[in-house]
Parts: C-alpha cells; structure tokens; sequence
C-alpha cells in the first residue's frame, strides 16, 4: 500500500514537471526566441548585369573579402544563367553558396530558353530565387508557377528564395498584409521545410529606389508573415525558417533593418554589384 503510495506521488511529479516543461517550450516558440537559431543570409541578386569578366571579378573580391573576416552569417550570390559556371569556380574553398535568379519547374522537355532544376545543381548552384516582382510582372509568373517551381526545385535539392510584397498602391491602399498573406498561401508549397525554403519579403516600391519601409514597418510585416506560415506549415517550421528583407538594403540602413528581430537577413540587388558595399552589408548587420 505503502509503496503503491509513493510510486504515484513519483508518477505525479514527473507529470507535473514535464507539463512545467511542456508550458516553457511552447512559451519560448510562440514568442520567436527560436530566431537565435536563425543564423542571418546575406544574399546577393545581380539581376541582369556582368559578362563573364566583370562578374568573375566581383565574385573573387566578395570571395577574398568574406575569407579575410569571420562572418557569423551565411552567403549567397545568384549571377545571370550566363556566368553560373565561371563564378562557382570562383567560390571554390569559401563558404559562399551560388543561386540562380529563376528555374523553370519541368525536369527537362521542350521548353525553349529555359532552365531545369537539375541543370542548375549540375552547375553547382544550391539554391534559385523565384517569384522576384520583376519576373512576376514581367513574365506574367503567377503564384501557382511559382509554387510549381518551388517543388520541382525541392526535389532536386536546391533551396528556393520565394519572392512576395506588394505595389505602392496596395501599401497605400492597406493591403500589404493581405497581398503578403495571399503570396505565402499560393506560392510556398505544402511541403516546404526550413532548410529548401527561404521567404524574401521586398515591397516593390521599395525595389531599386532608395526608399524603404519604417524598420516598424518592416517588423510588423515579418512577423505577419511568420505568422502566415505558420498557419500554413506548423509554428516550429515557420519559428526556423528565413525571413529576408529586401528593397533598397545599403551599407547605412542595414544594420538597422537587420536588427529587427523577423528580419533574418537581406536579398540585395543594386548594393551586392560593389563588393564593398555587399561586404559592409554584412559587416554592419552579422555581429
Ligand atoms: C531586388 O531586386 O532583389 C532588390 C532587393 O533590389 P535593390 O536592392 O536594388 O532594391
């Protein structure tokens, strides 16, 4: 009877204490402390710039510069299609990963002009950007293509930077969380995880203009987009995975965007083509 007694009282303890445990774990996810395991991407969009020359110059100088300093942040640069291969040999020995700008979603086929998912980890690239505005409103790319490429991508093994923000007129209009929320649920798969998926939120009239949201701003729509994945992907999911800012990062605002504590790193366009200016980016936000 006696030991019946005590072996419960143990029972009742070691309940007690894993539902204390339970409770502080859940508290710690819900309120984004998970962000100090997101180590910050300093990402690199050249967009339609450089022949083989200028970029295999740019990309040694960002090489030599990152080897010569201790970065607690990880890299990216994603150069056009054209210079992948003469880039990558440029990144050999240093912890830079190399991107593509875009990908097309089929295995391979009659698709003119494209490019295949397994084309570009044939090159070497672990990672593409997709969905960008530019591509969006230029191509006509929709959040179904987008997501359509989003998985092609996952299951050769790239990681994929899902672009999304909205117009000026819908910013004014009150819409950017909408369009955000709308952007989250049509674009990343159900499937995407932490490690093939990063988020690059770039309001479009923030893109190449020098203007930028209020870093209040830029807080409030992270987390609403954090949010949004988590509803579509689970809370531990979206608490590991990659919010980037981008629209306008340059040396001086960096450090104060990078701050905020959604804001796990930038995709640059205009500042990562000045190697110095990439690297400042970073030094000035990876502490
Ligand atoms: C971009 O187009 O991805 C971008 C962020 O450009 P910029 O930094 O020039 O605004």
């Amino acid at each position: 009877m006696q030991r019946n007694k005590t072996v419960a009282k143990h029972v009742f303890l070691l309940e007690s204490y894993f539902l204390v445990c339970y409770k502080y774990a859940s508290l710690y996810l819900q309120m984004g402390f998970y962000n100090m395991a997101r180590k910050k991407l300093i990402a690199g969009n050249w967009k339609m710039n450089c022949l083989t020359e200028e970029g295999v110059a740019l990309a040694k100088s960002v090489a030599a510069k990152v080897k010569e300093n201790k970065f607690n942040c990880d890299f990216l640069i994603c150069p056009p299609f054209t210079i992948l291969a003469a880039v990558k040999k440029c990144l050999r020995g240093t912890k830079i990963a190399l991107g593509a700008q875009d990908v097309h979603f089929a295995e391979k086929g009659a698709h003119t002009g494209d490019i295949s998912p397994l084309m570009l980890t044939d090159l070497g690239c672990g990672y593409t950007i997709i969905g960008h505005s530019e591509r969006r409103v230029d191509h006509f790319e929709t959040n179904e293509l987008i997501c359509k490429k989003a998985v092609a991508s996952h299951s050769a093994g790239l990681t994929t930077v899902i672009c999304i923000g909205e117009t000026g007129a819908e910013r004014d209009a009150g819409k950017t969380i909408k369009v955000c929320q709308d952007e989250i649920n049509g674009s990343v798969p159900n499937d995407a995880t932490a490690k093939n998926t990063v988020i690059a939120y770039e309001p479009i009239w923030a893109i190449g203009t020098g203007k930028t949201p209020t870093a209040a701003d830029v807080q409030e729509v992270h987390a609403a987009i954090r949010k949004a994945l988590a509803k579509k992907l689970g809370r531990a999911t979206a608490n590991k995975m990659k919010i980037l800012y981008g629209g306008s990062v340059k040396p001086n605002n960096a450090a104060e965007l990078l701050s905020l504590p959604d804001v796990d790193g930038a995709l640059i366009g205009g500042a990562s083509l000045k190697a110095d200016d990439f690297i400042a980016i970073a030094h000035n936000s990876c502490k």
